[in-house]
């Protein structure tokens, strides 16, 4: 059986690196915000070429602690994709703000920056391109029309580690973006992690703040903040992992072009291969007109794959208030996509193993 991603198998391979963290951190008598928590946040500044890192407890805080710093008035408006994941949405809404959806680049599967100005009120303050799978969202158009309406923008980067975009590295691309290193992300902790990434000096000083009971000084609290701090077990597995992350990109880059150039099965929708040295390849997205069908047959086949993801965000319980929008590419997105197994441990026969299954796929159409 080809797992979808077997995350033991995965940090196998950085055994030595987890085990010398791990023991250096249990027995150093300190366990939050210190000295690995600062050296990792100057290590991924660095890999970003951000000018501040802030580490925070996971993905959505860093979404939602940003917005919430931005201070924006009550019920602003922020721009997401129709098919962005529910972390998004709900940093949107966590931060007191309203969600506004807009549909996606059925190609790309990212924000059309086309469809932003239709979608602009006078309460909108902020865009929040999330990088889905790996590629970078088309980010001059997006930055064009953020300046022309004076909106701040907030790259969802959970999905993005070591993506560019035009020759620069994703968290470096808007006001600020948000890192994930749940572990699964391509870099991922060993539990919930996640990061700020910006330029702005103001900002990362507030957020420090922020992510620490909106306190700068012991007992003396200036923000009604949150618990929300990366703590130095974390810390100290993601500055080992962090040395690996170009050479796990550039396995990931290898298998997608394999996938990308082998399967040939008429009946899929392959991802876009236009930028393909540039994506991270987080996933890799399919559509099928079927999806159910061919993912019972690569079982059948010993091939796992998954789905990112089944349902969209305005179809969600949680967000019945947006059910009434009509948001046909969101749906069909999420009818038709099926991830492929794509990660570093895959050997060259278990993707060939995948491609022979592709092709050889009945049509269910
Ligand atoms: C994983 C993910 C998040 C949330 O990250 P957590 O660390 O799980 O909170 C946000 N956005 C996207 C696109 C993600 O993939």
């Amino acid at each position: 059986m080809i797992s979808f991603l077997d995350l033991k198998r995965l940090n196998e391979r950085y055994r030595e690196t987890i085990l010398s963290a791990t023991s250096r951190v249990a027995l150093s008598g300190w366990y939050i915000l210190g000295a690995e928590g600062t050296a990792f946040e100057q290590a991924f500044a660095r890999y970003t070429g951000a000018k501040h890192c802030i580490g925070v407890a996971n993905g959505l805080e860093a979404l939602t602690l940003t917005l919430k710093a931005w201070a924006f008035p009550p019920d602003s408006e922020v721009l997401v994709a129709s098919n962005a994941y529910i972390a998004s949405l709900l940093a949107v809404t966590q931060a007191g703000l309203r969600p506004v959806l807009v549909e996606p680049d059925p190609r790309t599967y990212n924000l059309d920056p086309n469809r932003l100005e239709a979608a602009i009120t006078d309460r909108t303050r902020a865009i929040l391109p999330v990088h889905l799978y790996g590629r970078c969202c088309d980010m001059a158009g997006i930055r064009a029309v953020a300046s022309r309406y004076g909106l701040k923008v907030l790259e969802d980067a959970a999905q993005a580690h070591g993506a560019r975009y035009e020759g620069q590295m994703a968290g470096t691309l808007g006001h600020a973006a948000g890192f994930s290193f749940y572990p699964t992300k391509n870099l991922g902790a060993l539990g919930d992690a996640g990061a700020i990434t910006t330029d702005d000096d103001q900002l990362a000083e507030q957020l420090r703040y922020w992510r620490n009971y909106g306190s700068g000084r012991k007992y003396v609290n200036d923000l009604p903040g949150h618990n929300s701090r990366l703590d130095e077990m974390q810390a100290a597995i993601l500055l080992g992992k962090l040395d690996f992350l170009d050479a796990d990109n550039a396995r990931r880059r290898e298998i997608a072009s394999y996938y990308l150039t082998r399967i040939t099965h008429p009946d899929l929708v392959l991802p876009p291969a236009d930028r393909l040295a540039d994506d991270c390849w987080h996933l890799f997205v399919v559509r099928h007109p079927n999806r159910e069908a061919m993912r019972a047959y690569l079982l059948e086949e010993g091939i796992q794959t998954d789905v990112h993801y089944p349902i969209p965000p305005h179809r969600q319980q949680a967000y019945a208030h947006l059910a009434h929008l009509s948001l046909p590419v969101a749906d069909q997105l999420h009818r038709e996509v099926v991830s492929l197994p794509l990660n570093p441990t895959l050997t060259d026969e278990e993707v060939e193993q995948v491609v022979r299954a592709i092709n050889q796929m009945p049509s269910f159409a």
